[in-house]
């Protein structure tokens, strides 16, 4: 017996007050013979009535004036069709051999199911929550099935036989992040015999919210890879294997190289992936970024180009203004950047810190010198 009947029992006796009147008019038995209402289910349109009985031989029962059958278990009658929300006096009649018993009950069924009023909350683009409640019935004696389907993306999800009228909803993430889909939700509620339906649908779009959740969690990516990498930048190098440098690369990006894909019409992205293979984040620090202002109106497509969202800027705290001297003091801190850029002199300097892969222009691509694995080095 499901928890959820014994309380329903409970109620019922306490808010009807059950009342029993045993007759025991004609006894022909030597011990004392008792038929006693043990248990009594009320749901919306229907009521049932369990008797025990010591009775030895056959018994019978039966409700006088509602549509009351005895049902295939012993001792029970189950009266169906009734008005939801009504009271109704019920008298049960039972008999053993030749004595005869009735009881008086009083009983009001549940009122109808209601019908399902559905409401969505979005939570980002992934994923939302369905609200369903059975409007106009009895919430705690109602039950959900809740379907939600895409209507182009092939999703499915079924919750069946729920009592929470919440669900969270995950759905897959969307191929572009422009892109949009529809999911028409069904919520059924149903008690004993009465099932309502509604229907509703919500539209998932890429939030502002989804992109700023993304940024920050690369930001937490970045940070979690600076904190790994030890202070002293001696140790976890093999010869000059850098073991920090791992996907997602880090590259740091000088103006000049900026400038000089910009003119080769190398996508700076796309270029370092198809060097690398992996997942790159091109970085540029503060110092670079105002080199590039300062560059004037002939570097304003290489200016344009690091505004990209894409592309990390790597704060400066530093005193000074020096490109070259800021890329240095952040690869010699931190060993877990590459850097690309055009500048030889710059390449020298780098060529003496062990760890530091450089990458630049060659041709109508990118190569990489110092990282051994990389399939675009030379
Ligand atoms: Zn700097």
């Amino acid at each position: 017996m499901k928890p959820i009947y014994l309380i329903l029992i409970l109620i019922c006796v306490s808010v009807y007050g059950i009342d029993i009147n045993v007759g025991n008019n004609n006894n022909n038995y030597k011990e004392v013979i008792e038929i006693q209402v043990d248990r009594v289910q009320v749901l919306s349109t229907s009521v049932t009535i369990n008797f025990t009985s010591n009775c030895p031989t056959f018994m019978q029962a039966s409700v006088w004036g509602y549509t009351c059958q005895p049902t295939k278990r012993i001792n029970e009658i189950q009266c169906t069709g009734l008005e939801p929300g009504t009271t109704q006096a019920y008298l049960v009649l039972s008999q053993c051999g030749s004595s005869f018993f009735n009881t008086f009950l009083n009983l009001k069924t549940f009122p109808a199911v209601g019908n399902p009023a559905i409401s969505f909350k979005v939570l980002d683009s992934t994923s939302f929550q369905v609200s369903h409640r059975a409007i106009g019935g009895a919430p705690y004696q109602s039950t959900y099935n809740v379907t939600v389907r895409g209507e182009n993306n092939g999703f499915e999800k079924k919750i069946e036989n729920t009592y929470s009228s919440d669900q969270v909803i995950r759905v897959p993430p969307k191929s572009s992040p422009s892109s949009s889909c529809t999911y028409i939700v069904t919520v059924t509620v149903y008690n004993d015999y009465i099932t309502n339906t509604s229907v509703d649908s919500i539209k998932l779009q890429q939030t502002n919210r989804d992109k700023q959740l993304a940024r920050e969690k690369e930001k937490q990516v970045f940070q979690k890879k600076i904190d790994s990498v030890p202070d002293d930048t001696a140790h976890h190098m093999f010869f000059s294997y850098n073991e920090a440098l791992v996907p997602p690369y880090y590259v740091i990006l000088d103006t000049n190289f900026i400038n000089f894909s910009c003119s080769l019409k190398i996508d700076i992205v796309e270029g370092l992936m198809d060097c690398l293979y992996a997942k790159c984040i091109p970085c540029l620090t503060d110092c670079c970024a105002a080199e590039l202002e300062r560059l004037g109106p002939k570097f304003r497509v290489a200016l344009k180009i690091s505004k990209d969202p894409r592309i990390q800027r790597l704060p400066c705290f530093h005193k000074g203004t020096y490109a070259d001297d800021c890329i240095i003091n952040r690869i010699t801190m931190h060993r877990m950047y590459l850097v690309a850029t055009c500048d030889a002199d710059l390449r020298r300097r780098i060529r003496k810190i062990p760890g530091v892969p450089l990458i630049y222009p060659k041709g109508k691509r990118y190569t990489i010198e110092r990282l051994p694995d990389a399939p675009g080095a030379k």
